[in-house]
């Protein structure tokens, strides 16, 4: 029987292709993987970023009550300062969400708790929790 190096090497070929794309499957899911551990990371950061920047201004707020030298004191006096606060809590709320969304969990829309994806309801406060889809944006 004669030897048929075009099919011998063929097989090595396309042996060594499938091996290759296997590998190249392997690392896009790899790459994916560690991608959302980065952005997990970002995001739980930022969390803390937000958490002390609200700190900073709660002190801000004390400051202002201590060196009040009036009878009493208006909340509206720090209307600026609490609307700062506001704006960073929902910040923070954006990152929990998108934290929840990495892991794959999803947030309890009444309490925010973290629940499986796939759970009808909360198993904290029994709310209905929407199923996983495209984003909602019909608001909160
Ligand atoms: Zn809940």
């Amino acid at each position: 029987m004669a030897f048929d190096s075009k099919e011998f090497f063929g097989k090595i070929k396309s042996g060594a292709s499938s091996a290759a794309s296997t590998v190249g499957e392997m690392g896009k899911a790899v790459g994916k993987k560690t991608g959302e551990k980065v952005e997990l990371v970002k995001v739980n950061s930022k969390k803390h970023d937000l958490e002390k920047e609200i700190d900073g201004l709660f002190l801000q707020i004390g400051e202002k009550v201590y060196q009040h030298s009036g009878p009493s004191i208006e909340k509206a006096q720090f209307n600026d300062l609490i609307a700062q606060i506001d704006e960073k809590y929902t910040q923070i709320k954006d990152c929990v969400y998108r934290a929840a969304v990495l892991k794959g969990l999803a947030i309890c829309p009444k309490c925010g708790w973290e629940c499986e994806e796939q759970s009808a309801f909360c198993p904290k406060c029994g709310a209905p929790i929407p199923a996983p889809g495209p984003e909602d944006t019909s608001g909160e």
